[in-house]
Order: structure tokens, then C-alpha cells, then sequence
């Protein structure tokens, strides 16, 4: 049997190929693909930005259904043939001192580094570690999910982009009823994270975009979000002041990509005592007009954000399944797989054509 993938071959470089389907083992399985969410460092990895072995499959996302499982994997994972999983990107090693720890998403014990799907080149056996294919191998390692099948796949993948939201703007800087909660960035990750707040009990949800993000920040009205700002046309400072009685907000969640500016603006925004969520990669940027003695005279808690949780996901599984809020609004492109290039391009507004929110694959 032999799967299409996409295999990149370097910055920029994306090819279809025809590759074999691995034979699984006792303790393994394999993904038949149905939808790979595109992510925001899909289009830095596309773009050379993100260091990734090459040749490698992207596709970090996935969302499939068991297309052949080992004994053992089976019983450790709970799942079976012909189920609807959800996969997690992480590999964890399961023995070093942050998976011991309980951090496992932070896990720099698989070959000494990250270990992930989308990060595993080619070359090393069985081949298939990306989701940018019709299938994918599923290594013993997997951390697996299982999902409603009467779903549609384009709702469903939505696990990851809701997943962040719960653990960036609810379980870090655990907001719950009482918390203003501003997020900054109304992109994929800042919407989920309106939902997870929102879900999670919060007064008030404020979030901030740019006069580009108009139909985005009308978007996070219908998920939850109470008030808007738009950075260009009105005074931001001023405004959150305003709308949380001179105060403050008590979390302040930072999701936009590359901008360095809402980083040292977060510290403004936050309120004495709150905490402030950083989880938007700036390309290992410095930031300019980042006043530290914000941090010291108002107690912040800065707390930095990179992976996700499986209580997360769990959470985000949940309420999608729920249909409780119409989280399907932020789905707004499909591709097909050798369209990947496309896909990638829309995400960056390089494309002609509406800029996507959420986007996948459909192979
Ligand atoms: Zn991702
Ligand atoms: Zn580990």
C-alpha cells in the first residue's frame, strides 16, 4: 500500500510523493488521515524560519481514524480499529525529568530535542511522521484522543486550536469567575482562546486586533468576547482602563505572530497582581520598550506558553462535541493535499483571496 504525503524538501520547497505504508508492530498504529489543521508554524517552518530536519512531512494537527492498531497499543490507548482519534504533536520520552515532572509537552528527552510529529525526517524509519499525508504512522509514544465520528473532520480538528485556547488563557494563569481576561491577537489561537475563557467562567473578555481584523474581531464577538479594540484606531491603553474600571486586566494573553509590540504592551494592560500569558513566537525577536519594572511594581506574573496539555485537549474535545458554541465559525478554508502550498499562503495573507482563520488539509 503506498500513501501520497507532502514532503518538504527545504525553506519553500513542498513535493507530492508516493511513499509506503509502513507495517505496524504490537505496540503501534496507523493514522488514515481525514483533516490536518494548518498552524501558524506551519508557515514559518514553510519558510525556513523554524529549524526542521529535512526531507520532513509537515503536519502537526491531525485528526483520523485507526487504519490498523497493534495489541498492545490498543490496550494502552483505549482506541481500536475504524475509532475517530485526535493526535497529539508530542513523542514523550516518558523518563526525562519534565516528563517524570509531569511537563511532558516541554519533553527535550526524544533524541535530544523536541520530538513531535511534523519534526521527524524522513529518512529515519517507518517514513510517514507527518500528517501532510493520506496516512500517518502512530509511534508508541502517541498520546491519542478519542473524537465523535458524526462530526464533520473540519469541526473536529478544531481540538488544536481550542486545546491552546484552554491551556494558554484558562489552565496557565488559571482564570475563573472575577478575571477580566485580554487577549491580544484575534488569529486562530486568540479566538479559541475567547471560547476557553469564556467556558471557563470569566467576567470579561476584552480582545485586541488591527483595522485588518475587522470581520476576526466581529467573530470574537459571536464566540463570547465582550469588547473589542481595534490598536489603530483607538487609544488601547486608555480603553482597557475604561472598560475594567481603571484596574486592569487580571490575564492578559498574548497570541499575535511575529509583532513584538503587544509583548511590552501586555505589562500596560495588566492589572496589579495579574498574570500575563506570552505564547506568540516572535522569531527570537528582542523587544523593543519591554519596561521591567512594570513586572516588579504591579507583582505581574509573566508565564511563557509553548505546548498543550492532554487535560487541554480533553477540555476542548468536550465542548466541541458539547455543539454548545459554534466553533465551527472559525473554520473558514479547506484544501485539498496537494494544494499545501496554497493553504500555507492563505494563512499568511499572501494569497489572493480572504486570509483563512482556521484552515486543514483533507487528503
Ligand atoms: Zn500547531
Ligand atoms: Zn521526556
Amino acid at each position: 500500500m503506498k500513501s501520497r504525503a507532502i514532503v518538504q524538501t527545504g525553506p519553500k520547497q513542498l513535493e507530492l510523493r508516493e511513499l509506503p505504508v509502513p507495517e505496524i508492530d504490537a505496540d503501534s498504529a496507523l493514522l488514515r488521515v481525514e483533516a490536518c489543521g494548518i498552524c501558524g508554524s506551519d508557515a514559518e517552518q514553510y519558510d525556513g524560519i523554524l529549524p526542521v530536519p529535512y526531507p520532513v512531512i509537515p503536519g502537526h494537527e491531525p485528526l483520523g481514524v485507526i487504519a490498523a492498531i497493534g495489541d498492545r497499543a490498543a490496550r494502552r490507548w483505549g482506541v481500536d480499529l475504524g475509532d475517530r482519534v485526535a493526535v497529539e504533536v508530542m513523542l514523550p520520552c516518558g523518563h526525562c525529568l519534565e516528563c517524570r515532572g509531569g511537563r511532558y509537552q516541554i519533553c527535550r528527552g526524544g533524541d535530544g530535542g523536541l520530538s513531535g510529529y511534523a519534526y521527524i525526517p524522513l529518512t529515519r524509519e517507518p517514513g510517514l511522521w507527518g500528517a501532510y499525508a493520506d496516512y500517518m504512522y502512530l509511534d508508541p509514544r502517541s498520546i491519542v484522543h478519542k473524537v465523535r465520528a458524526d462530526l464533520p473532520a473540519q469541526t473536529a480538528v478544531l481540538f488544536n486550536p481550542l486545546g491552546a485556547g484552554f491551556r494558554w488563557a484558562v489552565e496557565l494563569p488559571r482564570t475563573g469567575p472575577g478575571d477580566t481576561v485580554l487577549i491580544l491577537g484575534p488569529g486562530q489561537r486568540g479566538l479559541a482562546s475567547v471560547v476557553a475563557a469564556r467556558a471557563a467562567g470569566a467576567d470579561s473578555i476584552i480582545v485586541t486586533g488591527l483595522s485588518r481584523d475587522a470581520d476576526k474581531l466581529r467573530l470574537a464577538v459571536e464566540l463570547g468576547a465582550d469588547h473589542v479594540i481595534d490598536v489603530e484606531q483607538e487609544n488601547a491603553r486608555r480603553r482597557v482602563k475604561e472598560l475594567t474600571g481603571g484596574r486592569g486586566a487580571d490575564v492578559v494573553v498574548e497570541v499575535s505572530s511575529y509583532a513584538t509590540e503587544p509583548v511590552a504592551e501586555a505589562l500596560h494592560y495588566a492589572a496589579p497582581g495579574g498574570r500575563v500569558v506570552l505564547a506568540g513566537v516572535k522569531g527570537f525577536k528582542q523587544v523593543p520598550d519591554f519596561v521591567s519594572d512594570l513586572i516588579v511594581v504591579k507583582e505581574i506574573t509573566v508565564i511563557g506558553a509553548f505546548g498543550v496539555t492532554s487535560r487541554a485537549y480533553r477540555s476542548a474535545i468536550r465542548l466541541i462535541e458539547s455543539g454548545k458554541v459554534p466553533v465551527e465559525r472559525m473554520h473558514t478554508h479547506d484544501f485539498a493535499l496537494e494544494d499545501a502550498e496554497l493553504a500555507i499562503q492563505t494563512l499568511k495573507g499572501t494569497a489572493p483571496g480572504e486570509a483563512s482563520i482556521h484552515s486543514c488539509l483533507i487528503p
